[in-house]
């Protein structure tokens, strides 16, 4: 050990945990932006059967079919109108394996903090059902999402609705995308398109005025950032292609006759791919004119089974060159792609981290990653949070862990003399609110108090 950094380097049991419980109590209190969401309407969520196996379906359903849930056992466990001790039977041996991983912490922090069951088990299973359909009423989301989660923002993306509408809650702002103008792939998809832009197409010049008008309707109901999900049908490289390239395979998807290939092939063969990248580049255009930044899953898909390779940030590198104007939001921390991300975020002023998922795919990954970053990208380009689920029990549970994970990597930071506790406070404060509030703000959407 060097002279004079023993202060520093070994502070006492006793202070540490103390600086660790101040900035975890500091953390707690923060309201936070949440910059990524799926959030069904409330008023689909009053009006659906939800219960234990219906939380479990996003994400943590996912790591109990990759420990082995499959067949009649997996029917079951979807079967809605099995008995619970039925389907809890089905599910249990999985979830045994998989109640470790990030979902399925987040599930048994949500049972546990808002339902009030400690262990979910064969003997608590029905009253865990009855919590939650005693809870389905209206005000959940209010009082799940603002007053336990302490949730001002939340950016959602609904992606049910392919034509722009506005969300349902004051505090939910629009991401909207247009990525079915980037892959039409037969006479069908325009006549739907049509139908979303109110545009007739009969050539690739219309179908960018259908596109156009799609926005404009996306700027009416409140856009406040542009999406995209492409990276769950094709790669994230785009192409630069002039509009004759682009021209010639509009024509020949109006004339029909190409076959596209279905599920997972679709990721490899790409029938109308030059149309596709020009496309995206005209969605990136108008994102520039209109001063819209834009959000870009990366890394990881939900689902079982992806070409992960297909969904590496460094992909989108030539957007970045061509587009310096555009502030892209890369998802994800592009798990498990993230010290390319990282990379990304350093070198262009124009790109930015964000942790929305990241928390549940991979605790510690997450907490090494934000660990990493912090040392190595401004910490003006880092979104700390972002739920990323349908459901808001599942996003506290998640904003939850997300805190846990700051505040840790926060302490060491202190501990290892990089920060002051001031500047922690105040890195938790870019990290969880302030970055999201300035890359997204709310404009007309009421303010949150
Ligand atoms: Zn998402």
């Amino acid at each position: 050990m060097l002279p004079g950094t023993a202060a520093a380097a070994a502070p006492s049991a006793a202070s540490s945990s103390d600086l660790s419980k101040r900035l975890a109590g500091a953390l707690d209190e923060l309201r936070l932006y949440n910059s990524h969401e799926h959030l069904i309407p409330e008023k689909t969520r009053l009006e659906q059967a939800v219960d234990f196996f219906g939380l479990a379906g996003h994400y943590a359903m996912n790591d109990l079919i990759s420990a082995g849930l499959a067949g009649d056992a997996l029917a079951t466990v979807r079967d809605e109108h099995a008995p619970a001790e039925r389907r809890w039977a089905a599910f249990e041996p999985y979830w045994n394996a998989a109640r470790f991983t990030g979902y399925g912490q987040a599930l048994s922090i949500a049972i546990k903090d808002l339902y009030g069951v400690e262990e979910i088990s064969r003997g608590t299973i029905s009253r865990i059902n009855e919590a939650i359909r005693n809870r389905n009423k209206p005000g959940l989301y209010r009082e799940v999402l603002r007053e336990r989660a302490k949730i001002d923002w939340c950016l959602v993306d609904p992606y049910w609705n392919e034509k722009p509408a506005r969300l349902d809650q004051d505090y939910f702002l629009l991401a909207q995308k247009f990525d079915g103008f980037v892959t039409p792939a037969s006479r069908r998809d325009i006549e739907r398109l049509e139908g979303i832009a109110g545009v007739s197409i009969h050539s690739l010049a219309d179908h960018k005025r259908a596109l156009a008008a799609t926005f404009e309707q996306a700027i009416r109901a409140g856009m406040v950032s542009v999406k995209s999900t492409l990276a769950y049908r094709r790669d994230l490289k785009f192409e630069e292609v002039s509009d004759h390239d682009a021209d010639i395979e509009f024509e020949r998807l109006l004339k029909g006759g190409v076959e596209t290939p279905a599920g997972f092939r679709a990721h490899k063969v790409r029938p109308f791919r030059a149309l596709e990248d020009h496309m995206f580049h005209q969605v990136v255009r108008l994102a520039d004119a209109h001063k819209f930044p834009f959000q870009i899953h990366t890394g990881l898909l939900a689902g079982n089974a992806c070409f992960v390779e297909n969904t590496n940030p460094k992909l989108l590198a030539n957007l970045f060159h061509l587009y310096p104007g555009v502030k892209f939001d890369l998802f994800h921390i592009g798990y498990p792609y993230q010290e390319e991300l990282g990379v990304l975020v350093k070198l262009f002023p124009n790109v930015y981290a964000d942790f929305c998922w990241a928390h549940i795919i991979s605790p510690p990954g997450s907490r090494r990653t934000l660990d990493e970053y912090l040392e190595t990208v401004p910490v003006n380009k880092i979104m700390g949070f972002g739920g990323d689920y349908r459901f808001p029990e599942l996003t506290y549970a998640h904003a939850k862990i997300a805190r846990s994970n700051v505040a840790h990597v926060l302490t060491a930071k202190v501990e290892s003399g990089l920060f002051s506790e001031d500047q922690a406070l105040e890195v938790g404060r870019f990290l969880l609110r302030d970055n999201a509030l300035k890359l997204f703000p709310p404009q007309g959407a009421a303010s949150a108090t």
